[in-house]
């Protein structure tokens, strides 16, 4: 079984990183859709696996502040509204890709600025 890995991040722009992957894949993740699926346990609830950030409440001017390689298996991100607490497994990276292969009818963009952003369900 092939394993992804990122053979190039390119930080396009704080609102963009694209991922160069081992076999050829090319993933561009704005900021905001990789924030509103941060994996960390207070971003996702563990015992459920159920998301706690409501879609949408990640404000699209959501930017990444650093990206940084951990080990040989994910990427650490810090987010502009300062939650940094996410490991990004190369796997779940890729299983977000949100190209139109990956994801047939795309990503649906959030509002530029949103009331509470970050705003979790309850
Ligand atoms: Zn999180
Ligand atoms: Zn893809």
């Amino acid at each position: 079984m092939t394993q992804f890995m990122p053979k190039r991040i390119k930080r396009v722009s704080p609102v963009q990183t694209d991922i160069y992957w081992n076999d050829g894949h090319v993933s561009s993740y704005p900021s905001w859709y990789l924030r509103e699926m941060c994996p960390c346990a207070e971003c996702v609830d563990e015992s459920t696996g159920a998301r706690k950030i409501a879609p949408g409440s990640i404000p699209a001017s959501t930017e990444r502040v650093d990206v940084e390689l951990v080990g040989n298996y994910a990427l650490h991100f810090t987010w502009s509204d300062n939650h940094d607490t996410g490991l990004y497994t190369f796997d779940f990276l890729r299983s977000l890709c949100p190209c139109p292969q990956c994801l047939p009818g795309g990503l649906k963009e959030p509002p530029a600025q949103v009331e509470n952003p970050g705003s979790f369900e309850v």
